[in-house]
């Protein structure tokens, strides 16, 4: 049995609404989706009954906000098949994941001559921090070459490994092409010269079932507005053995165990890399979004975008003048093309006219469109929400913008 596409969307109330005197196509979910009720209740419940600071008060209020606090990462725990709950870390996104992942791992076990790989299809947060690291340390930076459809080549990249490769870091699923990279076979052949694995995951935690134990990665970072969670939150997973080795990201409240004039001494993971006060009502509130996918089904849901990817290149692909840009053989929902030689932004434009939103660019993947000899492209990325009759309707538009140009 398929979802009730019609009954999901009674619950995200921001999608009942017309813009520009059009109803509202939201198709830009792979820069963040929308939130169902749940999550907006979570919030409102929080602040009205419950807003206390964790781990600290002995009272009533801030018993259940830290009980609630934990639920979720136990919630996380469960949805990514970590081993335990302190194999998390909340973060700010996947953004500070990996910059958490480079000032501590990195700084400590990445010296002058040391290898970091990534690949040609990275977003910038998984290239800037490498950077920033690379000039610190003298290491070097190497990328995983891809072939014109966007697919990471898996031999160039056994080339690449040496035993001064300390570190892969790699997107899980591309947010500008939607291709699916090969990641367990990376894992394995990473950790067979000893080196670490990050996985980002801001993409594939949406579409994908993630099991961290089966991948084997060391650590995985995802956002949890990409999740119909908040902005502003992500998580980290790190194996025990791997957060234990390093040393704290920021310091302050919490992440303590002793502090004096002296020295410090730091809690367990994963307080250690919890400093000061987070983000309390965020986090809470993303356990009813684990939870709105959890009732759906990892599956189901992936089942029905799968759908619509199939659907929109059944459509689109015909049409003159339509450019699909990446058309990797595994690949989560995200369809990105060009019209002619139109600007992309032009495109944009004209679809926002319509009610479309989608986004435009260079999806922050410089490096990508460079390799691709383009300078940006218009991306419409599915979520759970979406119907077929959203996609005829987006084909319908591409024909008509097309069609001036075709003239
Ligand atoms: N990596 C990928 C593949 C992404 O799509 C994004 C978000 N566009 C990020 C990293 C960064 O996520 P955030 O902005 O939530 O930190």
């Amino acid at each position: 049995m398929g979802l009730d596409i019609a009954k999901i969307r009674e619950q995200f109330p921001v999608l009942n609404q017309e813009v520009h005197g059009k109803p509202l196509v939201y198709f830009d979910n792979a820069a963040t989706t929308q939130k169902p009720r749940s999550v907006l209740d979570a919030l409102t419940n929080y602040y009205s009954k419950d807003n206390s600071n964790i781990h600290r008060g002995a009272h009533a209020l801030a018993d259940r906000a830290t009980r609630y606090y934990e639920e979720t990462r136990e919630a996380i725990m469960h949805f990514i098949n970590a081993r335990e709950s302190a194999e998390i870390i909340f973060t700010k996104g996947t953004t500070e994941g990996i910059n958490l992942v480079a000032s501590t791992f990195g700084r400590k076990f990445i010296g002058k001559g040391d290898e970091i790989i990534i690949s040609a299809l990275e977003h910038h947060s998984n290239i800037v921090p490498w950077h920033m690291l690379c000039e610190e340390k003298g290491a070097v930076l190497k990328v995983i070459p891809i072939n014109e459809a966007g697919e990471l080549i898996y031999e160039e990249f056994e080339k690449l490994l040496t035993p001064n490769t300390k570190l892969v870091s790699i997107v899980h699923a591309s947010n500008a092409l939607g291709s699916i990279n090969p990641v367990k076979k990376i894992i394995d052949s990473a950790h067979a010269v000893g080196a670490k694995v990050l996985l980002d995951g801001a993409q594939s935690s949406s579409h994908l079932h993630i099991d961290v134990q089966d991948l084997d990665c060391d650590f995985f970072a995802f956002s949890a507005h990409k999740l119909y969670g908040p902005t502003g939150l992500g998580c980290l997973y790190g194996k025990r053995e791997v957060f234990e080795s390093m040393p704290p990201y920021q310091g302050g409240g919490e992440m303590i165990k002793e502090v004096t004039y002296e020295k410090t001494t730091y809690n367990e993971i994963p307080f250690k890399f919890e400093a000061g006060t987070p983000n309390i009502a965020d986090v809470i509130a993303f356990k009813s979004a684990l939870e709105f996918i959890n009732e759906l089904g990892k599956d189901a849901i992936k089942a029905h975008e799968d759908e619509l990817l199939a659907y929109a290149n059944e459509l689109l692909l015909p049409i003159k003048g339509f450019v699909p840009i990446g058309t990797a053989k595994e690949k989560v929902s995200v369809i990105s093309f060009n019209i002619n030689a139109m600007h992309p932004y032009d495109v944009g434009m004209m679809l926002d006219a319509n009610g479309f939103a989608v986004r435009t660019g260079h999806h922050c993947t410089q490096p990508l469109m460079k390799r691709l000899g383009i300078e940006g492209t218009v991306r419409a990325s599915f979520s759970v929400y979406n119907s077929k009759s959203e996609i005829e309707k987006l084909a319908e538009s591409v024909t008509r913008i097309a069609r001036i140009k075709n003239k």
